[in-house]
């Protein structure tokens, strides 16, 4: 079966073709943080989607080159560093290194560049497509001498968001600085300086001032991932303006259709409605690790629902998490008991029971992960069945081991080090006491012990990680 994701932009599903379909490169942009405050788990079911997406492709053998962007300059980050009294740069630093904390606590991976709107390359690829937009016509500097997009002029301006352009001119109170704009839609691509920016300020042909916000997106995707590109993700808020005035930005200066396939997951709800700052309903990453819940549980928690339906937040919900993973625990224990041959093997393969393709196809459709799981739990049922039963034995076991290990590359829920079986923790601490004191030999003897007792360990520059050995 070929992948096929629902398009925002057609709103139909479609069948999947990158554009370099022969080198199965893709292209993949995601929008990422605005680093005023820590990121709530509203934003991370965004960012695991976009990662389960990212997994599944390239489980399908597809080379996913990923972009997410880092907003460190806009409204609220200024705001932020003003009430703080330091510059800018000060004031967003802890929240990008919050943010790269939360995705490795969420076992996100990392993406190929997180550009920084604040990056000199950057602004001046935004001035450069500003300037191009002003020369065609589709842009205009106001009174007030910020730069607009007239999107009067674009005529697709609306499509993403399959929205009629006449319903803006009715929608009743302006703001204040909107009274400069021709069109009430319009929006700024270049923001001239005031006071309220303090030193935050770049030159341009327009006179002192930041970019808009939307313009650095287009201006950092296209930079570094060219012109056209595959796949671009966010959560639906994003659809409109901000996808859309990506898009007009873009092709209003390139002439070349932006994006392939535009993927949107819906929000994370708390007593339904929209996880966010601004009405004060959220909970960060060490929140729930407060709580005790594990950064893996938190994953699985806002994994497990297809990302187009909405996701109801709560602690119910957590406690399913952690009971749906024990449960996987326990099965592959009993897997792992089963390979190392601690059933009688005389009763062992009586029935024909394999693990199919069918979780993955089910991914493929449109990334169905409540499909995907359901079939993991039913997988989950009928072997531990025969495993009572006596009925499957070492190979069959192995067969299902290996299949874990491939669709986890995708799901990458594989327990904690911290939860190791407590022989096993006591192996590994004092093997990475060895280590620490250069006592290589012992090292090499302990790694011995644990590949015995059927596990591994390796040493990676973030340290010691300690596995179950495949086929063990
Ligand atoms: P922001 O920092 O507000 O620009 O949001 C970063 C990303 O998180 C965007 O892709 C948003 O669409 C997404 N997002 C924000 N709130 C939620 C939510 N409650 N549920 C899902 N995604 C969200
Ligand atoms: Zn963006």
């Amino acid at each position: 079966m070929s992948i096929r994701f629902f398009n925002t932009y057609s709103r139909a599903l479609e069948e999947f073709q990158p554009r370099a379909s022969a080198s199965r490169k893709i292209d993949m942009y995601t929008c990422g943080p605005t680093v005023y405050s820590r990121a709530h788990i509203g934003n991370f079911r965004a960012y695991v989607f976009e990662d389960l997406l990212q997994r599944h492709l390239e489980l399908r053998d597809y080379k996913v080159c990923r972009v997410m962007n880092v907003t460190d300059v806009d409204d609220k980050t200024i705001r932020g560093a003003r009430a703080a009294k330091i510059p800018l740069a000060e004031f967003t630093a802890p929240f990008k290194q919050a943010f790269f904390e939360d995705i490795e606590t969420l076992r996100i991976k990392r993406a190929n560049e997180f550009p920084a709107a604040t990056d000199r390359r950057y602004v001046d690829k935004m001035i450069a497509m500003i300037g191009t937009l002003v020369s065609r016509g589709l842009a205009y500097q106001a009174d007030d001498k910020s730069v607009y997009y007239r999107i009067n002029k674009f005529p697709g301006y609306g499509k993403l968001a399959h929205f009629d352009l006449t319903q803006l001119q009715s929608t009743g109170r302006v703001k204040n600085d909107e009274y400069d704009k021709e069109h009430v839609g319009d929006f700024a691509l270049w923001k001239a300086w005031d006071e309220e920016d303090g030193d935050v300020k770049w030159d341009s042909p327009w006179g002192p001032g930041r970019p808009g916000w939307h313009i650095e997106c287009s201006a950092m995707a296209t930079a570094i991932l060219g012109d056209q590109i595959d796949i671009h993700c966010g959560g639906v808020d994003n659809i409109f303006p901000h996808h859309e005035a990506e898009i007009a930005q873009t092709e209003g200066v390139t002439g070349k259709q932006f994006v392939r396939y535009w993927l949107h997951c819906a929000h994370l709800l708390v007593d339904g409605q929209k996880m966010s700052k601004s009405l004060g309903n959220f909970y960060t990453l060490p929140d729930l690790l407060e709580r005790g819940y594990t950064g893996r549980e938190i994953r699985y928690s806002l994994m497990r629902v297809h990302y187009r339906a909405p996701l109801n937040f709560t602690w119910e919900g957590m406690e399913e998490a952690r009971q749906a993973l024990a449960r996987i625990d326990d099965w592959l224990e009993r897997l792992h008991e089963t390979v190392a041959g601690k059933i009688d093997p005389s009763k062992a393969d009586k029935i024909d029971l394999q693990p199919g393709a069918r979780f993955e196809e089910a991914l493929d459709d449109d990334l169905n992960i409540s499909a995907a799981l359901g079939l993991l739990f039913e997988s989950i049922r009928e072997t531990n069945r025969a495993l009572d039963r006596n009925e499957l034995g070492a190979a069959a076991a192995n067969a299902w081991l290996q299949w874990w290990e491939r669709i986890d590359s995708v799901l990458v829920i594989q327990p904690e080090v911290a939860s190791l079986p407590a022989a096993i923790a006591a192996l590994a601490e004092a093997r990475m006491q060895a280590r620490l004191a250069k006592d290589w030999r012992k090292s090499d003897e302990l790694r011995d012990e644990l590949s015995a007792r059927g596990w591994e360990a390796r040493d990676t520059k973030d340290g010691q990680k300690v596995t179950r050995r495949a086929g063990a």
